[in-house]
């Protein structure tokens, strides 16, 4: 069976097509800068990147909108040159990456004019993703029609969280009438390395007990008991939790309120702290986890600053976690600073040895590029693990399973 897996954000549409007899990827690409938006390359033209196997495109492509880049990838697709499909009617099910489901998205669903609704309800709490999801599916269920489509939700996996973890502490009318609540994000992810980790730690997947960290440009945390989330740092927005690339995370809400009283508007101070606060905001050098680590290794104090917050802030977490769950069976850590970043993990055990960590230096240096296992030492009573996480496969599944169960 061949899959199709779309993520669709405002200025770009991302793809991979699955054959899932092997789960293999055949194709897989973006086409950037949909609507001239994005980072720009002068000549207001979208740009493609596509591979295929050992071959690789790079092309500039008119891409006024989704609908026109979800043409340009399908034609590239069935390319008799670079394609690798004779039709699109080879597809027999397209999985769409969304962010917001709301409280009704609790798993994966066959999209239909009530899911539709759903995400179009929820734009309001997801205002910079839920439409480009709507936009790319659209786009999709008309260039593929009469295959099933599928909705795998950010906010699925995080909707078994009990009220005491989701809810907060303000008039209850918020929750009521304006539906403020934790909802949580990266869903997918969390999934995916629970599932991955219960397998690699020979546990059922519904008895696995985990604190699972995706730390990439967003950063989230989950508690796992049995197999379920129960607890998760991101909030009503991605805003809430770790610190990240440019998302403060965690602070007090007075600050928001004297820095409008200061004369900043409200749209300045959500600018501030979604796209220059975290690691860009406190380094002011860069908002990625290498860069700050160079600069680090050159005595930047700034970027050390950064790096220790990011670490204390993850390892606070994780205590936090481990006070509300039975028996951790592990923490799990993924997303590109978590896959890669050695520095960071090694910090990061050596803090958590209180709880019973205790680092393995030879197993950090070598479980990298893709590779999963533990990075604590045998025998460690709170095993650290890197799983490399894998989004896009984990929604080829969820399609998989409902195209087989005939939607
Ligand atoms: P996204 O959330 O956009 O998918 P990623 O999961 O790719 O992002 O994570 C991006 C972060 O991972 C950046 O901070 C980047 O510096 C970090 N990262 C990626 N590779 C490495 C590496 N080899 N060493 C340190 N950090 C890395």
């Amino acid at each position: 069976m061949k899959v199709f897996v779309v993520n669709c954000g405002s200025s770009s549409i991302k793809y991979q097509l699955f054959s899932m007899t092997n789960e293999v990827v055949l194709a897989k690409g973006i086409v950037e800068r949909v609507g001239g938006g994005g980072n720009g390359n002068g000549n207001g033209r979208g740009r493609l990147m596509h591979t295929a196997g050992s071959s690789h495109i790079g092309l500039d492509v008119d891409a006024p909108n989704h609908t026109a880049a979800m043409r340009i990838i399908l034609d590239t697709l069935t390319d008799p040159k670079v394609g690798i499909l004779k039709s699109v009617d080879e597809i027999e099910g397209v999985g769409h990456r969304v962010v917001h489901g709301g409280e009704e998205a609790e798993k994966s669903t066959r999209i239909d004019e009530t899911i539709l609704d759903a995400i179009r309800r929820n734009a309001q709490l997801a205002p910079l993703h839920n439409p480009p999801n709507l936009a790319g599916i659209e786009a999709a269920m008309a260039a593929i029609p009469n295959v099933p489509h599928v909705a795998v939700f950010d906010t699925a996996f995080l909707s078994t969280l009990p009220p005491r973890a989701h809810r907060y502490a303000v008039p209850a009318e918020w929750y009521s009438k304006y539906r403020v609540r934790k909802y949580g994000f990266h869903g997918t992810s969390h999934r995916y390395v629970t599932l991955r980790a219960a397998d690699l730690l020979g546990k059922p997947a519904d008895s696995v007990n985990l604190i699972t960290c995706h730390l990439g440009n967003g950063c989230s945390m989950t508690a796992i008991a049995n197999g379920r989330a129960v607890d998760h740092s991101m909030g009503m927005t991605p805003l809430e939790g770790l610190i990240m690339g440019t998302r403060s995370g965690d602070l007090d809400p007075a600050v928001v309120l004297y820095m409008i009283s200061q004369g900043f508007s409200h749209q300045d101070v959500d600018k501030a702290l979604n796209k220059h606060s975290g690691l860009e905001g406190v380094s002011g050098l860069s908002n990625d986890m290498r860069d700050l680590l160079e600069y680090r290794e050159k005595g930047e104090k700034s970027a050390e600053l950064a790096v220790e917050m990011f670490v204390y802030r993850l390892v606070k977490y994780v205590g936090a976690y481990y006070a509300v769950l039975p028996n951790v069976d592990a923490v799990v850590l993924t997303g590109g600073i978590g896959e890669n970043s050695l520095p960071v993990r090694k910090m990061f055990c050596q803090q958590l040895a209180s709880l019973g960590a205790t680092p393995d230096e030879d197993r950090n240096l070598s479980t990298v590029g893709g590779k999963a296992g533990p990075i604590t030492a045998n025998g460690s009573r709170l095993p650290i693990w890197v799983i490399p996480t894998n989004e896009e496969l984990m929604i080829a599944r969820d399609t998989r399973r409902i195209v087989a169960q005939g939607g």
